[in-house]
């Protein structure tokens, strides 16, 4: 997921990684062009581990990012995934 930003707020956000770099990571879109805020050294497995568990933590949809509003019945727990990509994964169930 990336956000699109101005020049302005890019640089609040680079400014704001000396406070919380967690929260500064990301991509960025300024006008046609990415930038792409990482920690160092991290495998691509490991960002995408805390990017999951960042958006999890936060009731977020960990495929998207979009908001979950759903609780599982069963466990009392927001799901995983927004209510288009649990449809997705389900009928990818079916598929197979
Ligand atoms: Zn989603």
């Amino acid at each position: 997921m990336q956000k699109k930003v101005s020049l302005q707020a890019l640089l609040k956000i680079i400014q704001q990684i000396e406070k919380d770099p967690e929260k500064a990571r990301g991509d960025y879109l300024v006008g046609d062009t990415r930038v792409r805020i990482l920690r160092a050294g991290a495998t691509t497995n490991e960002r995408v581990r805390a990017l999951y568990r960042r958006r999890r933590a936060s009731g977020l949809c960990i495929n998207c990012g979009a908001k979950v509003k759903k609780k599982n019945p069963y466990t009392g727990q927001l799901y995983r995934l927004c209510e288009t990509h649990r449809s997705e994964i389900d009928h990818n169930r079916q598929r197979r």
